[in-house]
């Protein structure tokens, strides 16, 4: 890579970004930059950024050769009735964000093309997928894990970054990368909040005022027991049921999908918290789906 620095340079840094939707041209870039021995990032998204995808590709930016960020909103990640056709979307928007952060490429796929007529094919960690939000949303995973196999197929990346906001996705992730022994490093990296703490997410724009302003009561609660297990009450039901009666209080409008204080690699209960476990929550707030959790115990890198 030295010997030809400057044109690397120039390849990284100065190059402006380009967009690209054909499958085949993604795939012979990342093909030809793996060959030069550049080491590739991932970003996967499905758009509508906010400073949570940022703060994920400046980690990128800074770390690999050249940046992939792909948007694409995956139709095998929703269920029936979910927002797949309401998800909001704006490429222009996205592309200039991207553009300012001095990414490569722009990975914008078209459905048609990712999901041919006859796809039969797909990837599926069986447990893990089950648990919190598996319960409410029974294929979501598993469109998930697909997806995320056909993106590190189309753009060979040695890593690939994701939130810890969505803590189960990034479980799975990892262990699909396990099981199926992928050549690519998976990092997560801290939630992104809005002053108040609610957890930034493309879909706090369906929230109406009253909603947003109630929303912020979700990371609150969890930041109270948080609190409640430093000074040492640590039994799961206590803890869900402390958390059930805040939500009711300060969310009324709410309906609680679960609280469930997990393990941090199983997801299923733990019987106490500790430096093992987290604490996580998914309500709907009208038609709004919102999902946070904390981790728990003295050493928590998400507080
Ligand atoms: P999405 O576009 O919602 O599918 O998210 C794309 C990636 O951004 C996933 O890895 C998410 O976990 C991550 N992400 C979403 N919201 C946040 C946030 N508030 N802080 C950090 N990462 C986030």
């Amino acid at each position: 890579m030295q010997s030809f620095g400057l044109i690397h340079f120039f390849q990284t840094h100065i190059a402006p970004m380009e967009i690209v939707s054909d499958l085949g041209q993604m795939q012979d870039i990342c093909m030809r930059a793996r060959i030069d021995n550049q080491k590739i990032a991932l970003v996967p998204t499905m758009g509508f950024f906010h400073e949570g995808h940022l703060s994920l590709m400046r980690w990128a930016r800074l770390n690999a050769d050249q940046v992939v960020v792909s948007v694409f909103v995956n139709p095998a990640q929703f269920g029936p009735g979910e927002d797949l056709d309401r998800y909001p979307r704006d490429l222009e928007r996205d592309s200039s964000m991207a553009r300012s952060l001095s990414i490569d490429f722009l990975f914008v796929p078209y459905a048609a093309d990712l999901y041919p007529e006859g796809f039969d094919t797909w990837v599926e960690t069986q447990k893990l997928s089950k648990f919190l939000c598996g319960q409410e949303r029974p294929a979501h995973f598993r469109g998930v894990t697909t997806i995320v196999c056909k993106l590190f197929n189309l753009t060979m990346p040695r890593m690939a970054v994701f939130g810890r906001k969505d803590r189960q996705q990034l479980l799975i992730i990892k262990k699909m990368v396990r099981d199926l022994h992928m050549p690519v490093d998976i990092v997560g990296l801290p939630t992104i909040r809005e002053h108040d703490g609610l957890a930034m997410s493309s879909r706090n724009a369906y929230l109406s005022p009253r909603q947003r302003k109630e929303a912020a009561n979700v990371y609150k609660g969890l930041a109270m027991i948080r609190q409640e297990v430093l000074s040492g009450r640590t039994d799961r039901l206590e803890l869900e049921s402390l958390l059930g009666n805040y939500y009711r209080q300060n969310i009324p409008g709410a309906v609680i999908d679960y609280i469930q204080l997990v393990n941090a690699e199983t997801l299923e209960n733990a019987s106490r918290a500790d430096n093992n476990t987290f604490m996580a929550v998914a309500l709907k707030l009208g038609r709004t789906r919102l999902i946070d959790n904390i981790e728990l115990g003295q050493s928590t890198e998400d507080a």
